[in-house]
């Protein structure tokens, strides 16, 4: 397996534009066909990806190693599993959500019928970032799919073997007419950007989701915008300790931080603190190593992914241990081997920049209340989180932070499986997200839902409105209209 030796920023190769404009023109031409595909043909194409993707499970998993040396378990859960999971629940319900749904008509349309059908948008970008390739790229490609579309792949520069092995994989399974991969960076990212898609699905940062809901707006493309923001633990001292502290380090230290639903921060009632750190403390050494020497050498720990980002959240560290911030736990960094190992801070001042900027690393700042309302207005005082955490065993804690704050899903009593149930819609709101994914929701994301009337030919009750109005059949009808439907 190939081992990250230095610092530098490996990227993927750019896809020439040339190709990518000459890929779109067919896939124009093409999302006709696709359009007309019966869900029996739909169901054949994804049952293909998913045994190619099971097949080629070793290849995936050296390639993200070779990225950022992910354990092959964790690519297993989070990259594999996961997108074969969301494959599996798409083909047991694809025929259901295809179906062309009737429903009601009011009186005033009497004769006629409704329907409506879900077609396709038509030909769909799906722009992916570096922290899950393959499941951040898979996911929404099954969707779009499922919903019968034409799709362009982009994958994040940053992790190039993944990039390379999803190429691969996608070029194995359809014509480039159906599903086309352009590698590359910013600069393709922007030319893609310039071409009318009809839906674009993002995933990344906030700032540069604003940047593809503008180049959107030049085409009126709708948008998913999956995107990042701090999301909060809360701890009641009510809660089981022990397994918050497990499921917080656990989630935290899973892609050594780098994951947008991770634990930003945590806001733990005064009366447990110590002791929820010690027990998080007690956890990481369990898990990772009792020391930083052994903590470095865990197979279970991943690297940051590249130096750009091992110094932006180094110096989130350095910037709030300069502030006055105390590190409780942690705070051992390589830069040589992008290490940073799963860090507790305390006393961290209002004005480090650890509480301004998503911290997308191992970092985790804590800080105390004494009275629920400190929570909620905490975290209403800032852009809607995309995750929130909340663990307690009292109903009416639970209920009044869920009442009283706003933001893309919660896990109550853990960290993270909101995001593993293909049965709930998973996204942010604002400035975490616009737009939903997973099941069913992903599936309506990348469809149309197209209302059908269809006229009765026999007696159209829309004849009586024509003019010149008047006549006491209308007279009475309007009257109808007004008063009752
Ligand atoms: P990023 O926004 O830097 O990059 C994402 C993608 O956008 C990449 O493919 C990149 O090539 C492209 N891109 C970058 N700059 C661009 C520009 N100026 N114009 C056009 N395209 C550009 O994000 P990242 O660093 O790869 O990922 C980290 C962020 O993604 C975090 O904020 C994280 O929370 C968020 N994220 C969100 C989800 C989710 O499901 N909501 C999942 C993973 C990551």
């Amino acid at each position: 397996m190939t081992k990250i030796a230095t610092p530098s920023i490996p990227t993927a190769p750019d896809t020439p534009v040339e190709q990518i404009h000459d890929t779109f023109e067919k896939q124009l031409v093409h999302q006709y066909t696709m359009r007309r595909t019966t869900a029996k043909q739909r169901i054949a194409r994804l049952q293909q990806l998913h045994d190619t993707i099971y097949r080629r499970r070793p290849e995936i998993e050296r390639a993200i190693y070779a990225d950022f040396r992910k354990s092959k378990t964790e690519t297993d859960i989070s990259e594999v599993g996961v997108s074969l999971g969301e494959i599996r629940h798409t083909i047991k319900h694809l025929k259901t959500w295809m179906r062309t749904q009737s429903v009601g008509t009011p009186l005033t349309l009497f004769g006629s019928s409704s329907e409506i059908m879900q077609e396709p948008k038509g030909v769909c970008l799906i722009i992916s970032p570096w922290n899950f390739p393959f499941n951040l790229s898979f996911a929404p490609l099954v969707s779009a799919l499922a919903a019968g579309n034409c799709v362009i792949v982009k994958p994040s520069e940053y992790t190039p073997n993944s990039s390379a092995v999803i190429k691969s994989i996608l070029e194995e399974c359809f014509a480039p007419e159906e599903v086309f991969v352009a590698e590359g960076g910013v600069s393709v990212s922007q030319a893609l950007l310039e071409l009318p898609f009809n839906h674009i699905f993002f995933t990344g940062s906030p700032a540069v989701g604003k940047i593809v809901m503008a180049a959107a707006a030049k085409h009126l493309t709708s948008v998913t915008l999956e995107l990042g923001g701090k999301s909060p633990v809360v701890i009641d001292p009510s809660a089981g300790l022990d397994h918050a502290a497990a499921q917080t380090a656990w989630l935290k230290s899973m892609n050594a931080g780098q994951i947008c639903i991770a634990p930003d921060y945590i806001m733990v009632h005064e009366s447990v603190k110590d002791a929820f750190i010690a027990k998080m403390a007690a956890k990481l050494e369990t898990f990772y190593g009792k020391d930083a020497a052994a903590r470095q050498a865990s197979p279970d720990l991943c690297r940051l992914v590249n130096a750009r980002h091992f110094a932006r959240v180094k110096s989130l560290l350095d910037d709030a241990v300069a502030k006055g911030a105390t590190i409780a736990y942690g705070g051992f960094c390589d830069e040589a081997d992008l290490f940073i190992e799963t860090t507790l801070l305390v006393n961290v001042p209002e004005n480090a920049e650890i509480w301004q900027e998503e911290v997308f690393g191992p970092l985790l700042p804590i800080r105390t209340w004494t009275e629920l309302d400190e929570v909620t207005e905490y975290i209403n005082a800032r852009p809607k989180p995309l995750a929130m955490y909340l663990f307690s065993h009292r109903n009416r804690v639970i209920e009044h932070v869920l009442t009283n704050t706003r933001n893309g899903g919660v896990t109550v009593n853990d960290c993270g499986p909101h995001f593993y149930n293909c049965e709930l819609p998973f996204g942010g709101s604002n400035n975490s997200g616009i737009g939903k994914c997973h099941g069913i929701y992903g599936f309506q994301e990348f469809s149309n839902a197209r209302s059908v009337l269809r006229q009765t030919r026999l007696m159209p009750t829309s004849r009586f409105m024509l003019p010149p109005y008047g006549g006491k059949l209308a007279e009475i009808l309007l009257k109808g209209i007004v008063r009752w439907f």
